[in-house]
């Protein structure tokens, strides 16, 4: 089956638009490439259906598709408003009342909302800065009294139930996860995702306390991708990275939590410091925001996936467009587009070596190489992924056919730019079972033909993570 070649990523947000078999089947064969599931929507039974209908269509069309459990994370909403809501118009006073004290019934203030954060009259200071829903509305804190924070309304309109509170000047006391998250993350290692998103990373230490999560389960080859959404994630940026395996740039939160403005800068930094490094890296939220209701997309969101394309991100996901839009195919088959468009004219960035081992070594060699002969593909033989995703880094214009017996690997790397996952149905032991694996796997999918060059690198024997040791220029028989 002819699926799209393209070597970008695409990541779609799989909800009531996408879930059934017919639509998501149509999704993959567009160039779809990794399954994300937001865990701040639906029920386990949705989320359980639509991961086995998601390996149901994979296994059908041979495909690897990498499943992405996204994790809410903590994040403060307003509690219940009556039904019309409430109006709140510029110079308004309203009042900020910590859930837990409004049940015990102390007081009650006119005008007030309750928001399910207790420890709010001892963070905000006069003049701090509150969001509503997404930045839409803002108020500016102008009292505090006990508990309760007095706020004049600056921005206003018609507030409801359970809107999202964003405090961007504050360092709150949340934890890392909430309990609905451990609940949420037992369901996803349960049911076997490749990929974990945790939303509103702070700093290191909630990365690694997920990780640590994950390895009690005994699940430490599912990876993490820390959300970039808080101004604390961006001053410790550096530190993060050194703990997680990938990075989700999303700008929804982001663009409340910062001015929009500096959107840009900072995902053009983020997307540089992945590259660098050698983790993969998605630019999330709006990327065709009108085709949720149009079948084409606006010039402006066309040329925002090509930039961070063009800027070297590995993918670029679908939200509300693939989730609950009108037009999840045509949004997936403009991505393709753009991506094929993009990747036959741009320079993609090489960044020198990041580590000194063995892989690192033979990953720099494959540029060299193959700015020297032009070969059909690389052949990685990867049992971790390691070589694979370094073998990434270097963004050679050309498929890394990464070739794996592990079908954990295999699903987890079709979220790495330029990689093709391929599963071996055995342990390669010798060097001469390499070289017949990869004859077989290539002429069976028609990915060479006689006389192509290929690059095999791998590690013999198999299995250990780093122990990639040859790199071989292979002429097809
Ligand atoms: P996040 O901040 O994590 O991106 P979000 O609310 O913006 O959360 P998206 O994943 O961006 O959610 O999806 C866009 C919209 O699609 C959501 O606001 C929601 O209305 C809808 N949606 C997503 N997943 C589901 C689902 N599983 N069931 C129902 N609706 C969903
Ligand atoms: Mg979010
Ligand atoms: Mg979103």
């Amino acid at each position: 089956m002819a699926i799209p070649q393209h070597l970008t990523k695409i990541v779609a947000t799989i909800g009531p638009a996408s879930r059934s078999p017919e639509v998501f089947r149509k999704m993959v064969k567009a160039g779809v490439t990794v399954a994300r599931l937001n865990f701040s929507h639906g029920s386990y039974e949705d989320h359980a259906k639509t991961i086995s209908m998601i390996r149901e269509v994979s296994e059908e069309l041979d495909v690897p598709i990498t499943i992405l459990q996204d994790l809410q994370g903590p994040k403060i909403r307003v509690g219940e408003l009556p039904d019309v809501g409430i109006d709140l118009a510029e110079g308004d006073a309203i009042t900020l009342v910590p859930t837990d004290k409004f049940q015990q019934g102390d007081r009650v203030y006119t005008n007030s909302v309750t928001i399910d954060y207790p420890y709010v009259a001892e963070e905000a200071t006069i003049g701090t800065q509150v969001l509503l829903a997404d930045g839409i509305f803002e108020l500016r804190v102008s009292g505090i009294e006990d508990y309760a924070v007095h706020c004049e309304v600056i921005k206003g309109g018609l507030l409801t139930s359970h809107k999202g509170v964003n405090f961007p000047s504050l360092n709150l006391r949340l934890p890392s996860m909430t309990d609905k998250d451990r609940q949420d993350l037992a369901f996803g290692l349960e049911q076997g995702v490749d990929w974990i998103s945790l939303s509103f990373v702070r700093q290191a230490a909630d990365v690694r306390m997920l990780k640590a999560l994950i390895t009690e389960y005994g699940k430490s080859d599912v990876s993490i991708i820390a959300k970039i959404e808080k101004p604390q994630a961006i001053a410790n940026l550096e530190e993060i990275l050194t703990v997680v395996d990938g990075i989700m740039v999303a700008r929804g939160d982001l663009g409340v939590e910062m001015p929009p403005e500096q959107v840009p800068t900072i995902q053009k930094h983020i997307i540089r410091r992945c590259n660098e490094i050698g983790i993969p890296v998605i630019t999330a939220t709006q990327m065709l925001e009108s085709m949720i209701q149009n079948p084409r997309p606006t010039r402006a969101e066309a040329s925002d996936v090509a930039n961070a394309i063009m800027d070297g991100t590995d993918a670029v996901m679908l939200s509300g467009e693939s989730a609950v839009g009108a037009y999840p195919v045509q949004a997936v088959e403009m991505m393709t587009r753009i991506a094929a468009e993009v990747e036959k004219n741009a320079q993609f960035v090489n960044y020198p070596a990041s580590g000194t081992d063995e892989v690192h070594a033979i990953s720099e060699a494959l540029h060299v190489i193959t700015d020297t002969i032009d070969f059909r593909c690389i052949v990685a033989f990867t049992a971790s992924g390691y070589t694979a995703i370094l073998a990434s880094k270097e963004r050679l214009k050309i498929p890394i056919i990464a070739l794996s017996p592990n079908i954990n690997v295999y699903h987890r790397l079709n979220l790495v730019w330029g990689v093709k996952p391929l599963l071996l149905d055995r342990e390669v032991t010798s060097f001469e079972m390499v070289i017949q694996q990869v004859e077989s796997c290539l002429l069976e999918r028609n990915l060479a033909i006689e006389g192509d060059l290929i690059l095999i690198v791998g590690g013999i024997p198999m299995g250990i993570k780093g122990g990639t040791n040859f790199l071989k220029i292979h002429i097809m028989p």
